[in-house]
C-alpha cells in the first residue's frame, strides 16, 4: 500500500492530462515554423495559454511560459534593484541579491506594519514587494489585500508566487491586486517543466534572461516545452475547486484523529488561515528525518520542510522565523493532500504514527 501525501511537492499527474500529452507527442511541429505543422503546435500552446489566463481571470496576452516557477521567480524579480521580500519565500526568491526581508509574526504572516517601514526606507523608486500567497510548508495564505493596498499607496509593484493556492483556493488576479503572478503546472495536476509568470501591469518593464530567439513576447527565448505546456493548459483547465471542499475535510480528519490519538502531536498554524490541503503537524522528541523514513517504510509519503530544499537535512527557515521551539521545528513533517486522498487516510495514517511513536519510546 502507498498513501502519497506530498501534493506540495508535486501533485499526481491527471490521467485527462496524460493522454492529452500523449496526442500531442506525435506533434512533430516547431511553433515558429509557418507550415502546416509549426501552426498546429503554435495552436496547442495558444489555446494552453488561453486555458491557463482563464484560470486566473487574465487576458491571455499577459501569460509568459517558462520552465517552471523557479524561471518565473527569476525572471519577474531580475532587473529590480530593491526587493521587499521575507524568509516565507522559495529559494528562487529568497536568495536574491538586494532583498531586504520583512519581519514574520507567530501566526505565519509578515508583518505588515514593518513591510510600511521597509517601503518608506525604500531608496530606488523601482522596486518590487514579493510575497507568496501560500505558503508551501505551513499553508498559512498571506494577508494580500493589505500587502496590495501599501504597493499602491506607495506605488511600487507587487509580485506573488501562488504555486501553492492555484487550484487549491480562488485565485484572481483582480482580486489579488497584485502585478505579477507566478505559476507552476507540475503543482495543480499538469507535469513537470512548465509554469508561468503573469505580468498584469503595462508599466513593468521586463528583463528577459535569456539570449535568443523572440518566443514569448521576447521574454523567453527557446523553443517552447509543446508537451508540458499543453499539459499545463489542461490541467488548468481540470481544475475544480468544488473538490477542495472534500479534500479540507480530509484535511480536518487528519487533524481531529492526530489530536485524538493523544501522542503529543502539534498542529502548526492551527488558528491561521490555511490552504484547504496543507497540514504541517510536529512530533517533539522524535527527528522529522526519523519520522519521514518509518512513515516511508509504512507506505506514508510526506516531507520534512520544503520539499524543493530537502536532500539537505536543515530547519525549516519558515518555522524558524514564525518563532517556533527548536524541539518543535526539528519534529515537524508536511502532509499535504490532493483530490486521490481519502478520509480513510487520516484514520490509518494516524495508528501507523501512533505505533511509529510508541516504538520509539520503548526504544529509549
Ligand atoms: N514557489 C513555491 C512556493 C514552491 O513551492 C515551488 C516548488 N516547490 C516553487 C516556487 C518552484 O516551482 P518549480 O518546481 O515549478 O520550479
Amino acid at each position: 500500500m502507498k498513501c502519497y501525501l506530498d501534493y506540495n511537492a508535486s501533485a499526481p499527474l491527471s490521467l485527462e492530462v496524460k493522454k492529452y500529452i500523449i496526442d500531442v507527442l506525435d506533434e512533430v511541429g516547431n511553433p515558429s515554423s509557418i507550415h502546416t505543422s509549426g501552426r498546429k503546435a503554435k495552436d496547442i500552446i495558444e489555446k494552453a495559454r488561453t486555458e491557463v489566463a482563464n484560470l486566473i481571470g487574465v487576458n491571455e496576452k499577459n501569460i509568459i511560459f517558462t520552465s517552471g516557477a523557479t524561471e518565473a521567480n527569476n525572471l519577474a524579480l531580475n532587473g529590480f534593484k530593491d526587493i521587499i521580500s521575507s524568509r516565507l519565500e522559495h529559494e528562487s526568491i529568497r536568495n536574491h541579491k538586494n532583498i531586504k526581508l520583512v519581519k514574520i509574526d507567530k501566526n505565519g504572516c509578515i508583518n505588515i506594519e514593518d513591510l510600511e517601514k521597509k517601503i518608506k526606507a525604500l531608496k530606488s523608486k523601482f522596486s518590487i514587494i514579493s510575497v507568496m500567497l501560500a505558503n508551501n510548508e505551513t499553508g498559512i495564505i498571506q494577508p494580500f489585500e493589505k500587502i496590495s493596498m501599501l504597493a499602491k499607496k506607495y506605488n511600487i509593484f507587487f509580485h506573488t508566487d501562488a504555486v501553492q493556492a492555484v487550484g487549491r483556493i480562488p485565485v484572481d488576479i483582480i482580486n489579488i491586486g497584485c502585478d505579477m503572478l507566478t505559476m507552476s503546472s507540475h503543482k495543480l495536476g499538469g507535469p513537470k517543466g512548465a509554469g508561468a509568470l503573469v505580468v498584469n501591469n503595462k508599466r513593468i518593464k521586463l528583463k528577459s534572461m535569456l539570449i535568443g530567439g523572440a518566443q514569448e513576447n521576447h521574454f523567453r527565448a527557446g523553443t517552447e516545452a509543446l508537451y508540458s505546456i499543453a499539459g499545463f493548459g489542461k490541467a488548468a483547465n481540470l481544475v475544480d475547486l468544488k473538490k477542495m471542499t472534500y479534500v479540507l475535510k480530509i484535511r480536518q480528519a487528519f487533524e481531529y484523529y492526530l489530536q485524538e490519538a493523544n501522542i503529543g502531536v502539534k498542529i502548526i498554524g492551527k488558528h491561521s488561515n490555511r490552504l484547504p490541503n496543507t497540514l504541517m503537524m510536529s512530533l517533539p522528541g522524535i527527528k522529522a528525518e526519523d519520522l519521514l523514513i518509518a512513515l516511508d517504510l509504512e507506505g506514508y509519503e510526506v516531507s520534512t520542510g520544503s520539499a524543493c530544499s530537502s536532500g539537505q537535512v536543515e530547519p525549516s527557515i519558515t518555522l524558524q522565523s514564525m518563532g517556533l521551539e527548536e524541539k518543535v521545528i526539528s519534529s515537524a513533517i508536511r502532509i499535504s493532500l490532493g483530490i486521490h486522498n481519502k478520509i480513510d487516510d487520516a484514520k490509518k495514517f494516524t495508528r501507523a504514527l501512533t505505533i511509529i511513536k510508541e516504538r520509539y519510546d520503548f526504544k529509549k
